[in-house]
């Protein structure tokens, strides 16, 4: 998969979306968002995000070993959520 260096608001037509060099937020992998999170991938998505992040707690555990599972990000106060499901290979970079 091409590495995109930045993650552009839903629905983005512009140059970089169009060859690969950016995504826009609605067509980005999980691997993608988690990157932009993580803050190796820019947030270029113009508005403020809502983020809620899912994460699974196994019996005993406490949150540095919680394993992060879902990603939902909300364009604005008013936006319908985004739903990524986080492969764990991916999840590691956003561990507690
Ligand atoms: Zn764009």
């Amino acid at each position: 998969m091409e590495r995109v260096i930045a993650i552009d608001p839903s629905g983005c037509g512009c140059t970089e979306c169009m060859v690969g060099e950016y995504v826009p937020l609605d067509q980005a992998t999980a691997e993608q968002v988690v990157d932009m999170l993580a803050g190796s991938v820019r947030n270029n998505t113009c508005r403020d995000l809502r983020v809620s992040l899912v994460y699974t707690l196994g019996n005993g555990l406490d949150m540095s070993q919680a394993v992060l599972v879902e990603v939902q990000l909300a364009e604005g106060e008013d936006g319908s959520p985004l739903v990524w499901t986080v492969p764990q290979e991916a999840a590691r970079a956003l561990t507690w």
